[in-house]
């Protein structure tokens, strides 16, 4: 069958289509916004990308999303903010600078022009208008401006600390920048290292932190448990061991004090100040301190996690358990961490597995204080802690108590006799924003030998980050050589003093950009409330789900900062989060030239020895994995659109992607078959009318217009819910509906007419080129995202019933009546649930439900 009419395109070029679309969209700024009070807003956000200068296969994915809701809700009548910019400070600019003697500033221009031109090949609808770079002086500057509102306010504080050092990258860790004990960008070993920081001080927030976690139904639960997992908020009770023969205590925090009883020596983390302290006078010393020291540069990471041997040694000294004054061996262990609680631990080895291992590796006694329900613990024959709850036994007057029972009671007990108190600690530690680095934002302060520190005054700032730096990545920050960056005056006594040359963790930068996204020119402060207040919060924010800790909490603390500095009027700042799985692909091997490029391998074998390669397991796309597709050759070869569809078919947002070869086809092919839907059927809909509300169809014509207004539900339901993979599966079975459908009547022109322009518009955000391209040829002069996105008529989406026969055994039994699309199991639900039915199957295991789809179903029981 051909259609032949006058100017019929045979052939679907992406190519040709694609860059005169993007011309287009750019000329008639179709994707600039203003805030319009008229208009409801809609804010959507993709986690901007560092500019390392190519665009990834993972970028494509996370902003073809992104894309489709900012396209789909413009259609909706929303007012859409879809911006694009770039997290341009980090040390992959300086890494190069080291390598390549290029100026970090020269290549992160430059990267970003690459990538900028990449994500404009692929048609994303951005307000370029309000592209941002965070290593521009117009934004780091309100960054420094913030450091000294913090500061003033004492959430900026500077304290020696023990940091997480990696000496690879020459660099602080954030604890969340430490995996396993590795360093989370370069996977070798952290060390620790005695440094004065800067930190922001999280802690303030903890409890609303966590209180909010409640509050933002839109996010995934999975989020919403790691945060509360960092967070980390325990309740329980501060306890003072007095030390034997003298005044001293140590305190300890525990959430278990119901089993204070069971205490039967004291752990202490190296780094605790009476570690070497009480040792000194005994015969322990040398022992201590030699373990002190051997501890002191592992990893808290690893000393922490279950991987190391847990050791300690005995300082000679003695405390008592203030419940019963037994007398109680204080230990140092490497288990204990200085950070967390008071860095002293009441060890309680029947109710603690840690403590229960050092207490049999250094013959220690053990007490049962908790006896679990129906069960009589007995110390000789315990093989592990129980670490449970249950009921007192030796617990003096608390003897019989529940353990909920016993800690109320024995934090009365603690505070009456002041031995302690009611407590409650949290794992967040504050935020470590100092960096040895060159290329980020200065720290605006200044130290003065007379003054002490002194934050540069707000008219002094920006402090401007020095161009002619030598990068060596060795050392302390870059900046600390540069004479004349840190030479000053202080602002306090006019004396000499020194510039702060640490810059500031990237991940400080990330915490504000969507803010400053609604606002990008504004030079009256760090922002514009008023068009803040417009566009914020972010209604839906998309990202990878390494960014479920870091990124994320970072940036509801700074929004609440913000808030209570009152430059923001909002407590959260994204509304609703998704985060997008990964893309996946098969891992090749060859036997002797190890992993292979997709180019290296010809008909399945290796291109470089002609022996059969390995195809291995499907891995996280990387370039280390050789799994990587490059998303310019997809468009090179296949267009953007295809690249699109793919990325958005393969998988549900959320789930991981599995590459494939032939998905790639089968999406191109797919657009192919559009193309030629709308061309050849040009001549026979070009005349006809869309047909007008309560038309009367019969036959095909019925069906198509049924099958038409069910695919406009479908998809509409399902980009609502962010099924996009359904709903690009109902537009191609309308599409083949079209193919089937023979025009006969003038009515048919009309109802085909529909159907046609309809799968366009619903494609439309999906694969915006290809559907600009077939709008405006049926006819439409105005881009199809001017368009709105269609509503479907009611009346033709009624559900038809169907009759359905129910057959026990293979003999009929029973009848029912319903709706054609009730899905399987719910009409092996309704069959089996029948009174009917369970006459037959009473007392049987039903053995298999067999359904004909529209017909019957078959109960097997016996
Ligand atoms: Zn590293
Ligand atoms: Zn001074
Ligand atoms: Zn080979």
């Amino acid at each position: 069958m051909s259609v032949e009419h006058k100017g019929m395109k045979e052939r679907y070029e992406p190519k040709e289509i694609e860059e005169k679309w993007q011309q287009r969209w750019s000329d008639e700024k179709l994707f600039r916004v203003k805030e319009d009070s008229n208009k409801e807003k809609y804010y959507l956000l993709e986690m901007f990308p560092y500019p390392s200068g190519k665009m990834h296969i993972g970028h494509v994915r996370n902003y073809s999303i992104g894309d489709v809701v900012a396209r789909y809700k413009r259609m909706r009548g929303h007012n859409v903010l879809h911006p694009m910019g770039w997290d341009a400070f980090g040390m992959p600019a300086e890494n190069a600078a080291i390598e390549h003697g290029i100026h970090p500033a020269e290549w992160t221009y430059q990267n970003i022009d690459a990538m900028r031109a990449q994500l404009k090949r692929m048609g994303f609808s951005y307000d370029w208008g309000r592209e941002l770079a965070t290593c521009d002086v117009t934004y780091y500057r309100w960054e420094q401006w913030l450091f000294l509102k913090m500061y003033e306010k004492g959430l900026a504080h500077r304290k020696r600390s023990s940091v997480n050092w990696c000496e690879q990258c020459q660099t602080v860790l954030a604890n969340e920048q430490v995996e396993a004990g590795l360093c989370w960008r370069c996977h070798s070993e952290v060390t620790q290292k005695e440094l004065a920081q800067w930190f922001f001080k999280i802690t303030a927030y903890a409890d609303e932190l966590l209180e909010y976690c409640q509050k933002l139904p839109g996010w995934p639960e999975r989020v919403l448990s790691m945060q509360s997992n960092w967070i980390g908020k325990s309740t329980g009770a501060e306890i003072h061991f007095p030390l034997e023969g003298s005044t001293d205590v140590i305190t300890v925090f525990t959430t278990r004090q119901d089993t204070v009883f069971g205490a039967t020596f004291m752990s202490l983390a190296p780094e605790h100040p009476l570690a070497l302290k009480l040792s000194r006078e005994t015969s322990q010393a040398e022992a201590v301190r030699d373990f002190v020291d051997r501890v002191k540069r592992q990893n808290a990471a690893v000393r922490s996690s279950g991987e190391v041997e847990k050791e300690g040694v005995f300082t000679g000294a003695y405390c008592l358990n203030p419940m019963t004054n037994a007398r109680i061996p204080i230990f140092v262990a490497n288990f204990v961490l200085m950070e967390y609680g008071t860095g002293a631990v009441m060890a309680v080895p029947t109710h603690d597995q840690r403590d229960f291992e050092f207490a049999r590796k250094y013959d220690l006694p053990l007490i049962v204080v908790i006896q679990p329900e129906g069960e009589t613990l007995r110390e000789k024959t315990m093989t592990e802690a129980y670490e449970g709850e249950g009921v007192l036994a030796n617990s003096g007057v608390f003897n019989g108590m529940s353990s909920p029972e016993a800690r109320a009671a024995i934090v009365r007990y603690l505070e009456e006799k002041d031995l302690g108190r009611r407590s409650i600690s949290y794992r967040l530690r504050d935020w470590g924003i100092s960096r040895q680095r060159y290329w980020g934002a200065p720290i605006p302060v200044v130290y003065c030998d007379r003054c002490g520190i002194q934050p540069v005054r707000e008219e002094d700032l920006p402090v401007i980050l020095p161009d002619d730096v030598r990068v060596t990545g060795t050392g302390e920050s870059p900046l600390a050589s540069h004479a004349s960056f840190v030479e000053t005056t202080c602002p306090a006594c006019g004396g000499p003093a020194r510039r702060e040359t640490d810059t500031m963790d990237t991940f400080v930068e990330s915490s504000w950009y969507f803010d400053r996204f609604a606002c990008p020119d504004y030079a009256g402060g760090i922002l514009d409330k008023k068009r803040v207040d417009y566009w914020m919060p972010v209604d839906q924010y998309i990202g990878g789900v390494e960014h479920a800790i870091l990124h994320l909490l970072y940036s509801r603390f700074f929004n609440k900062v913000l808030r209570d500095e009152g430059i923001v009027s909002f407590d959260e700042p994204f509304t609703r989060l998704l985060t997008q799985g990964m893309v996946c692909k098969e891992v090749v091997r060859c036997p002797t030239h190890g992993l292979l490029y997709p180019e290296e391998v010809r008909n399945g074998r290796c291109v470089h020895c002609d022996r059969p390669v390995e195809i291995g397991g499907k891995e996280k796309m990387s370039k280390s994995k050789k799994n990587v597709v490059d998303p310019e050759y997809l468009i090179d070869r296949y267009g953007a659109d295809t690249t699109r569809l793919f990325c958005l078919f393969a998988s549900p947002p959320e789930k991981d992607l599995d590459w494939s070869d032939q998905g790639v086809e089968g999406s191109s092919r797919f657009l192919h078959r559009v193309w030629r839907m709308v061309f050849q059927r040009m001549t026979v809909i070009k005349g006809a009318v869309l047909p007008g509300p309560g038309t009367d169809f019969e036959g095909i014509d019925l069906e198509l217009h049924r099958k038409t207004h069910r695919t406009i539900r479908k998809v509409t339901e399902d980009i609502d819910r962010f099924h996009f993979n359904t709903a690009i599966s109902a537009v191609m079975e309308l599409v083949n509906a079209i193919y089937q459908f023979e025009s006969k009547t003038s009515q048919s022109a009309s109802v085909l007419r529909e159907a046609i322009v309809m799968s366009v518009v619903l494609l439309s955000p999906f694969v915006p080129h290809i559907a600009e391209e077939l709008w405006h040829a049926l006819g439409c002069r105005e881009s199809v995202l001017l368009t709105q996105w269609p509503e479907y008529d009611s009346a033709a989406t009624v559900e038809e019933d169907v009759l359905i026969v129910i057959q026990v055994n293979g003999k009929l039994r029973d009848r029912m009546s319903v709706p054609v699309s009730m899905e399987e199991k719910d009409l092996k639900k309704n069959a089996l649930s029948r009174p009917r039915i369970q006459t037959f199957t009473q007392g049987k295991q039903v053995r298999k439900v067999i359904v004909v789809p529209k017909k019957l179903i078959n109960i097997v029981c016996g």
